[in-house]
């Protein structure tokens, strides 16, 4: 299994450290021809997402990663990279790759809230959630699977092959997320070779 992670601009190196830690075959993704490899999953990192977006278009990234994603690529997206992926940005009329059906407020927590930690439980657990200069989730689409809604609104979610965190779990020790992401990884892979056993 190999992942790209986007390392243009945010914090792709924590990324990059996890999955390896969980013994995944991880490469950065600067320039169009390091699409030239195969690719299982794509991170999407914390950072700022116009900036990004802005060098995904001037690198010539913009439109071949959104047609891997709209492809089905799997995809975990953390913060910046949620903006990224939301079909809306609140009071904004920017968009960016739009394929999933959510609405994102950028800054909720406003411009000055440096970062912030909250424990929630989750799925028998308790996660440790941190926040930097988050967005939230305003709206979604009745398709999406909310994750975790706290008082004031969404900060995870799945929809199809796309995980989409509106927090930071590479700066926390614990790797959930990941390894969702990982199974869903799993999970596209085994089906496209079923597929293609079905075809013979
Ligand atoms: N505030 C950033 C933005 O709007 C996101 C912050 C982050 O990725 N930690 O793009």
């Amino acid at each position: 299994m190999r992942v790209g992670v986007l390392a243009v601009q945010g914090a792709f190196v924590e990324h990059i450290r996890v999955l390896k830690r969980l013994g995944v075959d991880v490469f950065e993704i600067r320039q169009l021809k390091d699409l030239d490899q195969r690719i299982d999953g794509l991170v999407l990192p914390g950072g700022e997402s116009t900036t990004q977006s802005r060098l995904l278009r001037d690198l010539g990234l913009f439109l071949p990663l959104k047609k891997r994603i709209q492809e089905g690529l799997p995809v975990l997206a953390t913060c910046a990279g949620t903006i990224l992926l939301s079909e809306k940005i609140d009071d904004d009329p920017t968009t960016h790759f739009q394929t999933l059906p959510v609405t994102v407020k950028r800054n909720y927590y406003g411009r000055q809230t440096g970062s912030f930690q909250k424990k929630i439980s989750f799925e028998n657990q308790i996660l440790d959630l941190i926040f930097i200069r988050a967005p939230l989730i305003t709206a979604t689409h009745p398709d999406v699977n909310v994750l975790i809604r706290l008082n004031e609104g969404v900060v995870a979610v799945e929809y199809r092959h796309q995980i989409a965190l509106n927090f930071h779990p590479e700066l926390s020790h614990q790797t959930y997320f990941h390894e969702r992401f990982l199974k869903l990884i799993q999970a596209r892979l085994s089906q496209d070779n079923s597929h293609h056993l079905n075809a013979h």
